[in-house]
């Protein structure tokens, strides 16, 4: 049996309703990827993010959270 997995980008989500502004993910996030925006944190430039989790461990209130996808590559859903 064959398995062909593919792993889209990653980029964490930001709970902005638990985000309270410290901006500790922006400074902490070692590629610039994340920024403050209308005193919340955002993504500023997925394609920087390199899903290494610091920004994550580094969130106080646990607004932050990296997604983990599986998904079957569409040819092979087909057989
Ligand atoms: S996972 Fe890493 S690279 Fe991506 S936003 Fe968080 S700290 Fe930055
Ligand atoms: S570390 Fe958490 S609470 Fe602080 S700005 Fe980032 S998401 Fe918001």
């Amino acid at each position: 049996m064959l398995f062909c997995m593919e792993y889209p980008p990653i980029t964490p989500w930001i709970d902005r309703t638990r985000c309270i502004g410290c901006g500790e993910c922006v400074r902490q996030c070692p590629t610039g990827a994340l920024m403050r925006h209308e005193g919340k944190a955002a993504i500023f430039a997925p394609d920087r993010c390199t899903a290494c989790a610091v920004c994550e461990e580094h969130c106080p209130v646990g607004a932050v959270e990296l997604p983990f996808f599986i998904q079957l590559s569409p040819k092979f859903q087909e057989r």
